[in-house]
């Protein structure tokens, strides 16, 4: 790919103030050499101002999301991406979250600009888990785990019930709830439609992928042995 285009990009300038880089001569080869917009690079034979760029197209990374964000790019409020550099946002294939959490909702969410990745991890057939720990206004009642586990819960205004999940009780108000679905506030609703209210809501695991100790507002780059605790 020639060099303006592949900076312009990762995000770090129109094409504009990219080329203006160049002529100011802050785009160079790994080994100090001045690269010229159109001359034809590798990514990781680049540096601008002798730094190695931002991860090739094709990344996934895992984002610690903390509550009161959200994961729309236009929403008035805080996003997602206030959390992440902000070239991270003017990138091109463009980085999108891979599935939603509300903005009540923390956790563990997964943001990709490879978009044969988002529809393999988000299509209905992936059976993907997800797990959830909840924490409840209200005492369980004790039938909830046999009745998500059964298949036939259904949602209001929705037309299929439930896939079986899994409900593990921890104590009176909390719970970790496995799903391979991904409704609109699917969790809430679920206990909403069993007479109780969602408190907190936390996503810690997708698949064999863990939160681990990512701080919330943190974020880490996955790489391939990362997805492959995906599926
Ligand atoms: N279920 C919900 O209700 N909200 C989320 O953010 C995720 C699952």
């Amino acid at each position: 790919m020639k060099a303006l285009r592949l900076i312009a990009n990762l995000g770090y300038g129109s094409r504009k103030q990219v080329a203006l880089m160049f002529r100011e001569g802050r785009v160079t080869d790994a080994s100090g050499e001045i690269l010229y917009a159109d001359d034809r690079v590798e990514h990781g034979n680049v540096r601008l101002d002798g730094e190695p760029l931002d991860p090739p197209a094709g990344m996934l990374l895992m984002l610690h999301k903390p509550t009161q964000y959200t994961c729309s790019t236009r929403d008035p409020g805080a996003v997602v991406y206030d959390l992440l550099p902000p070239r991270f946002r003017r990138r091109s294939p463009q980085l999108a979250s891979i599935g939603r959490l509300d903005r009540d909702t923390s956790g563990l969410l997964l943001m990709t600009d490879d978009g044969r990745l988002l529809h393999r991890i988000t299509h209905p057939r992936a059976y993907l888990p997800k797990v959830y720990e909840v924490t409840l206004a209200r005492d369980l009642r004790g039938d909830e785990a046999g009745v998500f586990a059964s298949g036939r819960l259904m949602l209001a205004s929705e037309r299929q019930p439930l896939a079986p999940a899994l409900l593990q009780v921890l104590d009176a108000r909390r719970a970790r709830l496995t799903l391979t679905e991904g409704r609109y506030h699917q969790a809430r609703r679920m206990f909403a439609a069993l007479g109780n209210h969602v408190e907190s809501l936390h996503r810690c695991r997708i698949g064999a992928l863990e939160l681990g100790t990512l701080a919330p507002g943190q974020w880490r780059l996955l790489a391939a042995a990362d997805l492959d605790r995906l599926f």
